[in-house]
């Protein structure tokens, strides 16, 4: 088999090595990559599932941490999503084995626990998926990229897909330059939609938690790497202008260098997989940056195919898995806004007209699965402690027996 990939960014040299590994051995791959437009420069802030992907791929972390300047990533700090002027809480990967959270709420309802000895209460030190990454946007397609031992490089700009290839990947980001059929689920109350990023001096040990604040029409986050921290502004254009986006940027980050600006239209693809095209990376889909859903997205765009093509699944199948899995990014994501008691800005009154107290519990007892729910029950009861929302808890909660 003849396999194209189109993309240089993570995506693509991710696919790349993935595919060398898992398809046959007379696979041939050729990766296409445009020497002038650079990859996207974001991505920083990762799920513990990478582990297992870059295991997979051949990568033990003891060879591939030296070289890209990771630091562990604990879990996520969140501020103000709650309230203005809100407690930070922590969001550690722990999981709720044997439904411990029906016993540690129990203490906390009495008063006898405060919402940050959660994450480190129930935390499992022998459980998997313990911990993830902060990583080098750019070095975590390169370490990859270094690893594929017989793909074909071929650095040069396609107008068209090039002919004799049996599968082509289109991993050209946002532009999604060679996507069949464009038809998207655009989630119309996925409101953030442009991004001004930027990187700060370290100073001090690195934090390692993902810093995300709520702000008048979006979130910042604050990434700490080894050797700096990678910020943003995630804002919807809606209800600020970009200058405006700039300027309260600024305002928090007065020392920041390296100022960039991107945008997109939140959706993702109905059918990523059409004819012999898969559209991966953000050619596939792309919401919100919030909780690092992307770098697992294109994980799992990846990882799919090769069990669609070795067990002669249709295209179809895949391409059920990857909306069933962009919808329950969605709804997580989502539930961050919606359940805020914000109104202090339009984008915050926005989301007050919905009400979600009985969905956050809903999926708490539906994601019970660890293994195959991205976010699992575990991190959708932390997300209902951090907003108090306790209405619905006793109709979906396990019981003890
Ligand atoms: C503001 C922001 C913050 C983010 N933060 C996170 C985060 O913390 N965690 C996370 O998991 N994800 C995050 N992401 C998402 C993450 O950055 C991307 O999903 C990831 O980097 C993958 O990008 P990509 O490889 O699909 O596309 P790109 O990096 O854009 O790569 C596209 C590649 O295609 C090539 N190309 C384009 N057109 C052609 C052509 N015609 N011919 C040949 N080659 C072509 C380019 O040269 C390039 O190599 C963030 C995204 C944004 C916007």
């Amino acid at each position: 088999m003849d396999v194209a990939i189109i993309g240089g960014g993570t995506t693509g040299w991710w696919a790349a090595k993935y595919l060398e590994k898992k398809l046959p051995k007379t696979t041939n791959i050729t990766l296409y990559e445009d020497p002038d437009t650079p990859a996207i420069g974001v991505g920083e802030s990762t799920l513990p599932q990478i582990k297992t992907f870059l295991e997979e791929c051949g990568l033990d972390e003891k060879n591939w941490m030296p070289k890209a300047n990771p630091i562990i990533k604990k879990g996520t700090l969140k501020k103000n999503w709650d309230k203005v002027n809100g407690e930070e809480c922590e969001f550690t990967f722990w999981y709720n084995d044997e439904y411990r959270f029906e016993t540690w709420i129990e203490k906390y309802f009495k008063g006898n626990k405060i919402k940050n000895q959660l994450g480190s209460d129930l935390y499992n030190t022998d459980g998997w998926r313990l911990y993830a990454y902060h990583v080098d946007a750019y070095l975590i397609g390169q370490i990859v990229k270094d690893e594929c031992e017989k793909v074909k490089h071929e650095l040069t700009r396609l107008d068209k897909l090039p002919p004799g290839y049996d599968l082509y990947l289109d991993a050209t980001g946002f532009n999604g330059k060679f996507t069949i059929d464009k038809t998207s689920t655009n989630v119309e109350d996925h409101l953030v939609n442009s991004c001004w990023a930027g990187n700060l001096q370290l100073t001090g040990d690195p934090f390692p938690f993902t810093r995300v604040t709520a702000r008048n029409a979006g979130w910042t986050f604050g990434i700490d790497l080894a050797n700096r921290t990678g910020l943003g502004y995630v804002y919807s254009n809606k209800y600020i202008t970009k200058e405006e986006a700039l300027t309260e940027f600024k305002s928090y980050y007065p020392d920041a260098y390296d100022i960039r600006h991107y945008s997109w239209t939140p959706g993702y693809l109905k059918n990523p997989w059409t004819d012999n095209v898969i559209s991966i990376g953000n050619a596939g889909g792309f919401l919100d940056p919030l909780e690092s859903n992307n770098l697992f997205m294109i994980q799992l765009s990846i990882t799919k195919i090769p069990d669609v093509l070795l067990r002669n699944y249709k295209p179809e199948t895949y391409n059920r898995l990857l909306n069933r899995t962009w919808f329950h990014v969605s709804n997580y994501i989502l539930h961050h806004y919606k359940l805020s008691n914000r109104i202090d800005t339009p984008f915050w009154k926005y989301y007050s007209k919905f009400n979600v107290k009985e969905s956050v519990w809903q999926a708490y007892q539906f994601h019970s699965n660890k293994y195959s729910s991205i976010f699992p029950n575990s991190v959708w009861a932390n997300l209902a402690l951090y907003y108090d929302e306790f209405t619905y808890y006793d109709k979906y909660k396990h019981s003890l027996g």
